[in-house]
């Protein structure tokens, strides 16, 4: 592994910090922390952590001996100084004469010592580092080092790829236990440089915080350089079909087999994230990858990320498509079937009170085509697919020197219900259309932008399809939440198809429809030419129609139910005068809404509408708004508020309709009026 120490930089960032009053010591922390983190080989989203030893002062103006140590929640690779909190020194050594300390006392022991109350909390790790004598600690879970602690007789091995100048420590649960019996094994030898922590990750340390760096980077290369000196050609590889399914042919039937039923057609969904290369389809084309999945993490705490270990499926056949659904819901029952029988075994072996996470795998491997990550947002999807690569990795060096042989499930337990470790996760709230996605057609027009932005706001992922490719892009940045915009002529049937492969591909699915996209013909109707009745015919309704065909196949792949939103107008039910080339299109579309309601709500599909009326939009722009106030002789307020309520109507109070109708879960063939009152355009 390249050491990245470069003197230059590392001066610079203690000059950098020394402006904003951080010293010499905390700002090298930062740096060789940030080293580390930017490195997926040694830890990944949270994992891993580093110290210093330093002084800093209080409030009042005393000096105080300190651990800075690496924050619960940081991630290595952005850290900053206030990542680092600084905790005192006397109490944390005071503690290693107790005999024992629970999490609960060992949490509140060191936050009562904080210099700053308001840090973040100090690693599940710090007495470790406290207890070791050194100015700087580094600890990681380097793959190349997992692949030779994941081993059945992993301390002979150990010796034999580091010899003395590491000591070996053997599984201990991380905390006050730990970090005793860690410092024990450095005390029985002060001139080891690090220690192995079996099944787990390495720490080094040093005088400095170059030190401490070039012993870790040092002994993964050690590490590295055994398994490629002594690792064999990894088995063979299984037979695939002829012609395999795509990606995307798959990714809603997984999607949908994944998201965790709450009973009555109500799902907690998930977003998958599809990951490939060649490294990673070689791999998973063993023909022991099932094997291999199901024996574990590589090191414990992934099994935050993805559970118990990674899900494998069978390749996809293109031409049994039909068949792959069955075949996927039967692995992810397996699998949950599995997770059930672990979490019921031990949780019975004390009384502690606990409750079963959601038993669905985070990671799904598939021979032929790459990896899916599953998380409830797509932040979370990726990190499950970061977390693969790098089990992928551990696992191929375990296997090319020995036999992958992780910590056992039993083991593994006690971590992954360990209030320290679920305390990480506990601020994914999620809200309530978190694990949706919605795709908005005229995403980037005023109602368009202002339904994906509230959608968003409520934790769905918006795909935001409009005409324009750039105001597509702008509107998906204001909504957030890592939404994504798209250009497409919707009237043209191959783009609104490559829209939804587009959201699929990205987030594995769609559950949402906000078929919005509209524009408005004028023309007595008895004059009226036929090229533009169809034309409005083309955007008024055969768009509409289209993007609930394809939302529709998406939806019933995914067997999770859905809803389709439409955008229907006033002139649905109430024509204006000369707006027939406009309304006629809208009425039909207003009936499209209650077809889909009749035919596929067996299939949990909801199909509701909202007919609007005199917003400010591209359809009532505000020149139209002028001219029509002014020959009605009114002003234009007068004119925007001309309703039973007085008052304007706003793109936000559209959303908020179209928000309503997704999230009622037991309402479909609706119409929501949002006009602020208008009897002759009333439904009853
Ligand atoms: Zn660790």
């Amino acid at each position: 592994m390249k050491n990245l120490w470069n003197d230059a930089d590392a001066e610079k960032m203690v000059a950098d910090y020394a402006k904003k009053g951080v010293g010499r010591d905390l700002a090298l922390r930062v740096y060789t922390t940030r080293l580390l983190g930017g490195e997926p080989r040694l830890v990944l989203h949270g994992g891993g952590n580093t110290s210093c030893k330093t002084k800093a002062t209080d409030l009042v103006g005393d000096e105080w001996d300190v651990l800075c140590v690496k924050g619960s929640g940081w991630d290595m690779a952005v850290i900053e100084p206030q990542g680092l909190p600084a905790v005192k020194m006397g109490a944390l050594l005071k503690a290693r004469s107790l005999d024992k300390l629970s999490d609960e006392d060992m949490v509140a022991l060191q936050r009562s010592n904080l210099i700053d109350p308001a840090s973040p909390n100090p690693s599940v790790e710090t007495l470790l580092h406290a207890f070791l004598p050194h100015k700087f600690v580094d600890h990681t879970h380097s793959t190349a080092i997992l692949a030779i602690v994941d081993q059945e007789d992993s301390k002979p091995l150990i010796k034999t790829v580091f010899g003395d100048r590491l000591g070996y420590v053997p599984y201990i649960k991380p905390g006050f236990d730990l970090a005793k019996v860690a410092v024990e094994v450095f005390d029985a030898d002060p001139s080891v440089e690090g220690l192995i922590l079996d099944k787990h990750g390495i720490f080094t340390f040093g005088d400095d915080a170059k030190q401490a760096y070039d012993r870790m980077i040092h002994y993964v290369t050690m590490a590295e350089d055994f398994v490629a000196k002594n690792g064999k050609p990894h088995t063979a590889k299984a037979a695939l079909p002829a012609k395999l399914a795509k990606p995307s042919d798959i990714a809603p039937t997984l999607r949908g087999a994944v998201a965790v039923s709450r009973g009555e057609g109500r799902f907690d969904r998930m977003i998958s994230d599809f990951r490939t290369s060649d490294a990673i389809v070689d791999f998973i084309n063993s023909t022991k990858i099932a094997e291999l999945a199901g024996r574990g993490v590589s090191t414990p705490d992934l099994s935050i990320r993805i559970k118990t270990g990674p899900m494998a499926v069978p390749a996809p056949d293109a031409d049994k498509l039909g068949d792959y659904k069955a075949v996927v819901r039967g692995h992810v029952e397996a699998f949950v079937k599995d997770y059930t029988a672990y979490f019921e075994t031990n949780d019975a072996l004390d009384d502690v009170k606990r409750t079963m996470l959601d038993p669905m795998p985070r990671l799904t491997l598939v021979p032929g085509l790459g990896m899916f990550g599953h998380g409830r947002t797509l932040k979370d999807a990726k990190i499950a697919s970061d977390v693969g690569e790098m089990w992928i990795e551990a696992v191929r060096g375990a296997e090319a020197i020995g036999k992958f042989h992780p910590l056992s499930k039993a083991d593994l337990f006690p971590l992954e219900y360990w209030s320290l470790e679920q305390a990480k996760l506990a601020s994914n709230k999620p809200k309530p259309l978190t694990g949706q996605v919605v795709l908005v057609t005229g995403g980037a027009g005023a109602i368009g932008a202002a339904t994906a932005k509230l959608f968003a706001a409520n934790g769905a992922h918006a795909v935001i399809v409009d005409l324009d490719p750039a105001k597509a892009a702008d509107a998906a940045k204001a909504a957030g939440n890592n939404s994504i915009g798209i250009g497409a002529d919707i009237t043209k049937p191959a783009e609104m198809r490559a829209a939804f492969d587009k959201a699929v591909a990205v987030y594995g699915g769609v559950d949402i429809l906000v078929s919005n996209a509209g524009a408005a013909w004028e023309g007595r109707i008895g004059e009226l030419d036929d090229a533009t009745l169809r034309k409005s015919f083309e955007l008024n309704f055969f768009a509409h129609q289209s993007a609930a065909q394809n939302a529709v196949r998406i939806m019933l792949e995914q067997g999770t139910g859905g809803v389709l939103l439409f955008n229907t107008s006033k002139q649905a039910i109430n024509p204006g005068p000369k707006f027939g080339a406009y309304g006629i299109p809208k009425a039909a579309t207003l009936f499209l809404s209650r077809q889909y309601a009749l035919d596929y709500g067996a299939y949990g599909i909801r199909s509701n509408a909202v007919n609007a009326d005199r917003i400010r939009s591209g359809l009532l722009t505000d020149a139209m708004i002028a001219s029509r106030s002014g020959a009605r002789g009114v002003s234009e307020k007068e004119y925007m508020s001309g309703n039973l309520l007085g008052q304007e109507v706003t793109a936000d109070d559209v959303a908020q309709a179209f928000l309503h109708q997704a999230l009622a879960e037991r309402t479909t063939a609706d119409v929501t009026t949002v006009d602020g009152g208008n009897i002759a355009a009333a439904l009853r």
